[in-house]
């Protein structure tokens, strides 16, 4: 039985937010705050309408940290959940540090005017957490998160050393829209448009953005080009599996989406340096955020399905040579939206977080200090995956990946 807070109300919050109004046993009192609050006082209707259970809204500017202490002391919850936008991150860390709460989140700081994420501005805080007796725990969507979760899970039961690491992230959903992204655009062109990063023997090597694609064929998606990126879990997965000889992240997209991309970073709309537009300062990716479907109106419309998973090679747990194993879980579009009203990509990120939450509230996962998942016992993570929504599954290849 716990209170608990959650920042932001878009659509990771959303499913965040109804998968614990599911879960009254653990989240018995949730709270719900943002900048918008009429966008937290329609989730709490859709949640009220499908579960039940009553959420009770704030309006709240997570950058003010006084503001947020304020709430924080208001609500007294056992955990602040931040699901609003990596650039909150810093200031709700140190909104809970003041008012000495723990803190959960999805996604690593990222500074405003850099398209730079990295784990080091949040790690940083790691001693202020274990001096106040409070547990952060970082990155608890998807990838990062149930990533680097089955990863650790293939470490504990399959494998002794994790020698290549692939991460492979498909969404084979059509929204029907020309371009559309399915989380924050601002955030997901950012992170699409940076420079992609690969561990590789002690480093990172750095290659153009989306300059390395190969096609791979996926389960109950088919077959779909993948392109190589920067993800943030490669920085945690490399340091917490020190043998890592290579570590990759790729995800798809389709033609369309590369098209328009390309078209809009050749115009200049995914721009971050502020320009002057009719007198005033304007961010041209902010503006063109502005003018793209908000990713959580693209659920009704959402069909297929997203395939995410790991492949991993490496000195097999039982002496019997080297093995490779491939790790997923595959999420319906359709099924998500009429559970949550929400479509498959905020779905694969709200349950991890939902869990995350669970996994600190109920002391599964506990200690004092900045953590992140890999840190942690994989084992009662997996099992909640699979009894609330995103079951998974292994198989063993036949050898490593030869892409
Ligand atoms: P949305 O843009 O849909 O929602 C973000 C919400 O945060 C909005 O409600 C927004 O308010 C609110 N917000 C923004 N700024 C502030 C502020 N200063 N104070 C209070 N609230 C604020 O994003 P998503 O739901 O798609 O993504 C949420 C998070 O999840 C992001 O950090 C994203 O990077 C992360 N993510 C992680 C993934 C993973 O697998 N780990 C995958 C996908 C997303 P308003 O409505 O007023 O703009």
């Amino acid at each position: 039985m716990s209170t608990i807070l959650v920042i932001g109300a878009g659509g990771v919050s959303s499913v965040a937010v109804h998968k614990m109004a599911m879960n009254t046993e653990i989240f018995s009192d949730i709270h719900l705050a943002s900048r918008t609050k009429s966008k937290c006082d329609s989730i709490a209707e859709s949640v009220k309408a499908r579960t039940g259970q009553g959420v009770s809204t704030y309006a709240i500017d997570a950058e003010e940290v006084p503001a947020m202490v304020n709430l924080i002391r208001k609500v007294q919850p056992s955990l602040v959940v931040n699901l609003a936008l990596p650039y909150q991150d810093l200031p709700i860390m140190d909104a809970c540090l003041e008012a000495g709460v723990s803190y959960l989140d999805t996604a690593n700081y990222e500074p405003k005017d850099e398209a730079k994420f990295e784990y080091h501005w949040q790690w940083a805080y790691h001693d202020r957490f274990k001096d106040a007796g409070l547990m952060a725990l970082l990155g608890s969507g998807f990838d990062p998160g149930v990533t680097s979760v089955f990863t650790m899970w293939l470490k504990k039961h399959k494998l002794k050393t994790i020698r290549q690491l692939d991460i492979l992230d498909c969404n084979g959903g059509d929204h029907g829209q020309a371009f559309a992204t399915n989380f924050n655009p601002e955030i997901n062109i950012r992170e699409v448009t940076a420079a992609a990063r690969h561990w590789e023997n002690g480093e990172f090597i750095e290659t153009p953005a989306l300059g390395t694609k190969v096609e791979f064929d996926f389960e109950a998606v088919g077959t779909k080009n993948m392109y190589m990126m920067y993800h943030e879990e490669l920085e945690s997965l490399s340091k917490f599996i020190p043998e890592l000889e290579r570590g990759r992240f790729w995800m798809t997209f389709g033609d369309e989406y590369i098209k328009h991309l390309t078209v809009l970073q050749n115009v200049g709309m995914t721009g971050i340096d502020p320009i002057k537009y009719q007198g005033k300062e304007i961010i041209p990716l902010q503006f063109l955020a502005a003018v793209l479907p908000k990713p959580e109106t693209l659920g009704e419309t959402t069909k297929g399905k997203t395939n995410i998973g790991v492949i991993a090679t490496g000195e097999s747990l039982d002496g019997s040579g080297e093995k490779t194993f491939y790790i997923n879980n595959i999420c319906d579009h359709e099924d998500a939206y009429e559970e949550t009203g929400n479509q498959a990509v905020s779905y694969t990120t709200g349950v991890p977080a939902m869990i995350g939450s669970a996994m600190m509230l109920t002391s599964k996962w506990s200690g004092d200090g900045v953590f992140n998942m890999e840190q942690l016992d994989p084992d009662p993570f997996m099992d909640m995956l699979s009894a609330h929504g995103l079951p998974w599954n292994v198989k063993e290849l036949d050898g490593p990946v030869e892409f």
